[in-house]
């Protein structure tokens, strides 16, 4: 289904084996614990409410694999998630992002990571609702500095390559649901990132809608590293790994 000719060895996270993406780990974590309202945040401060999200969690992702995280609703998966694209710093351990500690990069450094190297994919999509699929698609590349007949050319390839090459000026309001799941996973592929984290990709999604939008991921993750969180068995049926958390701890490791 996905064309991988869109894919190509450009972009590689500083330090990596630019050559071999397959033998690189591509995300690893290693005894990463997070509190949320530690530091203030969205907590009055005197406020001693903290609530401890992550608890020693440690897992690798190897590159050309996709790692299902499963567990109910306030495990952690997307703890998990934002910790790996550089959203959120952890309160404890280490997250390297193929070979790089995100943790002792500069917050600037953090986010240029983040934009070129992973590719997020969110339940709920998070298209902007006046811009067409292709600028939709394209916008991650006006921060690389991409020129505008390149973006639109790169856009329009990834488009095709998700099976909308017929709705490329197409607005969100005017897809269906997974179509529009199809418009954020060529968005996150944008930057050829080697990671992409998937929040629910398909809870929001239709059976039959989902089955498409996991078969996309599944061929993303035969040359990327795809990290994707759900409680749905389907959408874990197809990892090649599965970790199970429970109150932000790994129960189960099937690696
Ligand atoms: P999941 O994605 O598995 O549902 P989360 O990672 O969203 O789990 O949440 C893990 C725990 O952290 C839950 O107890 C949740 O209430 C808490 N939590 C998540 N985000 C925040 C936040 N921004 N501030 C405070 N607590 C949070
Ligand atoms: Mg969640």
């Amino acid at each position: 289904m996905f064309d991988h000719s869109v894919h190509d060895s450009r972009s590689s996270v500083e330090g990596a084996d630019d050559d071999n993406r397959e033998s690189t780990t591509a995300v690893r974590l290693e005894g990463v614990s997070h509190q949320y309202g530690s530091t203030g945040g969205r907590f009055r401060s005197g406020d001693e409410r903290t609530v401890t999200a992550l608890r020693d969690v440690s897992f690798e992702v190897p590159m050309g694999t996709i790692v299902g995280l499963e567990g109910p609703s306030g495990s952690g998966k997307s703890t998990i998630l934002h910790a790996v694209a550089g959203l959120l710093v952890p309160t404890a351990g280490t997250v390297e992002l193929c070979g790089t500690d995100l943790a002792a990069q500069s917050d600037a450094e953090r986010t240029r990571v983040r934009r070129r190297h992973i590719g997020i994919v969110f339940q709920r999509f998070h298209l902007l609702p006046s811009l067409s699929a292709r600028a939709n698609v394209a916008l991650p590349l006006v921060q690389e500095g991409v020129s505008r007949p390149d973006r639109r050319d790169r856009a329009t390839t990834l488009l095709e390559a998700v099976g909308l090459g017929d709705r490329i000026t197409h607005l969100p309001g005017e897809l269906s649901g997974g179509e529009r799941q199809r418009v954020a996973i060529a968005r996150a592929l944008a930057t050829d990132p080697n990671v992409i984290v998937a929040d629910e990709p398909t809870g929001e999604l239709d059976t039959a809608t989902g089955a498409d939008v996991l078969e996309l991921l599944t061929d993303i993750g035969r040359e990327r590293a795809v990290l994707v969180a759900s409680h749905d068995e389907s959408t874990l049926s197809v990892a090649d790994r599965v970790v199970t958390l429970c109150d932000g701890q790994v129960v189960e490791n099937d690696a």
